[in-house]
């Protein structure tokens, strides 16, 4: 039988999933931590507006830090905007929404 090497394969391709898992995880953190600061703002890549709820679709990329990590900026994201009752727009990461532009 033939086993050998198959072994660390596996586990490499554990490890590289495991590497998928944690940055797709961060990808959603970076989203959900944003509160719609424009210096995050990498690139709008597209503005929609709902004419049935008055809602604004942004699609953009972000930066997740003003330092600036290798990996910036990250997305594209989907963000749904609504002007609160204080005049003070909200950002809610749309994380079911398709992001292509
Ligand atoms: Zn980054």
């Amino acid at each position: 039988m033939k086993t050998k090497g198959n072994a660390p394969q596996f586990d490499m391709s554990l490890r590289s999933l495991r590497k998928l898992a944690d940055e797709a995880l961060r990808e959603v953190e970076i989203a959900e931590g944003f509160t719609g600061d424009r210096d995050m703002i990498a690139q709008t890549l597209r503005v929609d507006r709902d004419p049935d709820t008055g809602e604004w679709r942004h699609i953009v990329t972000l930066y997740c830090s003003s330092e600036r990590c290798p990996g910036c900026p990250h997305g594209p994201y989907v963000f749904i905007c609504r002007l609160g009752a204080d005049g003070v727009t909200r950002w809610e990461y749309d994380a079911m929404a398709e992001p292509a532009a």
